[in-house]
């Protein structure tokens, strides 16, 4: 097990979006770097993914990719990473990226991201995490997401308490204090559906 805590990033894997959705991929994975920390996330070397993680290695992190096999030519994986694992299906995908975090850190992205963010933030519902999930809100980007969890709780679908499932950080620094205070539980099969 690496002694440095990883962060595992979901971002949008387009490409053709504003400037400062760029320039904050950039940003975060040079500070995943600098601030001491490896990178974990889909693998793939296009959009913000790539950004992030062409970042993050030129700043000193460890970079793990994990890519399914059949999107591995679609996504173009990485090939400069520390390691890409191929997983077989989408579901080993999400485990083994899990697995391998300690934190995760959700930038501007779309229905992929949507959807491993909210896998995680359920196994975070039902007890089955506790690993910090922080919304990194680019210029406003997660604030319609951030109304959502509020009209569910608003409309008694959700708890109250359930806002906390989910840390909102406003700056991309802004995000470090949430993952500073997570326990290391990289590599720990901690979650019961595992
Ligand atoms: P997107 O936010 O749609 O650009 O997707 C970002 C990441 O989510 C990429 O790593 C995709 O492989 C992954 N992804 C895309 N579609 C799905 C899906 N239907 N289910 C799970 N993950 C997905």
């Amino acid at each position: 097990m690496s002694e440095k805590k990883s962060i595992c990033v979901f971002c949008g894997s387009s490409g053709k979006v504003d400037q400062a959705y760029r320039d904050a991929a950039t940003k975060f994975g040079t500070l995943i770097g600098e601030r001491g920390y490896n990178l974990v996330y889909g693998g793939g070397r296009v959009g913000l993914m790539g950004l992030t993680a062409d970042a993050a290695l030129a700043a000193g992190a460890a970079v793990t990719g994990v890519i399914p096999k059949f999107l591995e030519d679609y996504e173009v994986g990485h090939q400069g990473l520390n390691e890409l694992i191929i997983t077989d299906n989408m579901h080993d995908r999400k485990r083994i990226m899990y697995e391998k975090a300690d934190a995760f850190v959700i930038l501007p992205g779309g229905l992929g991201t949507m959807d491993e963010t909210f896998e995680v933030i359920t196994w975070t519902q039902l007890g089955l995490s506790k690993k910090p999930v922080v919304l990194a809100n680019v210029n406003g980007f997660w604030d319609p997401l951030v109304a959502l969890v509020d009209h569910f709780v608003a409309t008694n679908f959700a708890k109250p308490e359930n806002r906390n499932f989910i840390q909102v950080a406003d700056t991309l620094e802004g995000v470090f204090p949430f993952v500073t205070e997570a326990p290391v539980t990289h590599g720990k099969v901690e979650s019961k559906w595992v």
